[in-house]
């Protein structure tokens, strides 16, 4: 059976945009639509929906054989506003030469690295970062770790962190991006001006505490964005229809 909001959301025709009486019905429709997805939508509905149209994800991707912790970590900083194209070709650069390891990074000479990781771009500071990182990891107990250490690092966001906590410590960290809050906005769930912390709480709020579902969640918003909710989103072949109302 369609849910409500799907059977209703059909008979919406762009003809009828210029009427006033349209005007009003689509104002009303849309207010009690939001006011349908925030109370009765959760965000486990939401979950669920795109688990079973993409599938699982298996997040964070690693290169087989490599340290999978240091290279999530690294992973996490060199991602920094660059596309995962250009990480890969650093990644590639470091395990050439050896150098997906916390000890040989942070003992390395800072040019050399710098080139090995120039492909990612911002690489005086992602250099810099990295080194930080590493010393890090070399001299806590990786189960010691926390946000606040991480937080500490110049080049270490929220994003960042928690991608680390996450993915390479398995510590339950949500991880938000422009991906989870573009989504979530355009669902109704959230403000589109809503912060890193905020959107944070709401989904720790409205979701099971659970490792593989969290890294599951991020990946598989990442994965709608890029595939349906892009920018210009695909509404007409997409299974939520949301931005039909706005
Ligand atoms: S693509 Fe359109 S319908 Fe699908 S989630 Fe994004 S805004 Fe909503």
């Amino acid at each position: 059976m369609n849910r409500p909001y799907e059977s209703k959301v059909v008979i919406m025709q762009p003809s009828e945009e210029s009427s006033a009486l349209y005007w009003i019905f689509h104002s009303t429709y849309k207010f009690i639509y939001r006011v349908y997805l925030s109370f009765y939508m959760t965000l486990k509905d939401v979950y669920n929906k795109l688990l079973e149209k993409y599938g699982y994800q298996n997040w964070w991707p690693v290169h087989e054989g490599q340290n999978s912790i240091v290279e999530i970590s690294f992973g996490a900083v060199l991602t920094q506003n660059t596309s995962w194209k250009n990480v890969e070709k650093a990644l590639e650069n470091l395990i050439k030469h050896n150098m997906l390891d916390f000890e040989k990074v942070y003992c390395s000479d800072i040019e050399f690295l710098k080139e090995l990781i120039r492909p990612a771009g911002f690489y005086n500071q992602k250099a810099k970062t990295l080194k930080a990182v590493s010393k890090l990891f070399l001299e806590k107990p990786h189960k010691d770790i926390a946000r606040e250490d991480l937080l500490s690092i110049k080049g270490v966001g929220k994003e960042t962190a928690d991608s680390i906590l996450l993915y390479a410590l398995n510590k339950p960290y949500f991880v938000i991006d422009a991906y989870t809050k573009r989504f979530l906005s355009r669902l109704g769930l959230v403000s589109d001006k809503i912060d890193y912390d905020s959107s944070q709480s709401f989904i720790t709020q409205n979701i099971e505490m659970d490792l593989e579902v969290y890294k599951e969640f991020h990946a598989l918003i990442v994965k709608h964005c890029k595939e349906l909710c892009t920018k210009k989103p695909k509404c007409e072949i997409c299974f939520f229809k949301c931005e039909r109302l706005s």
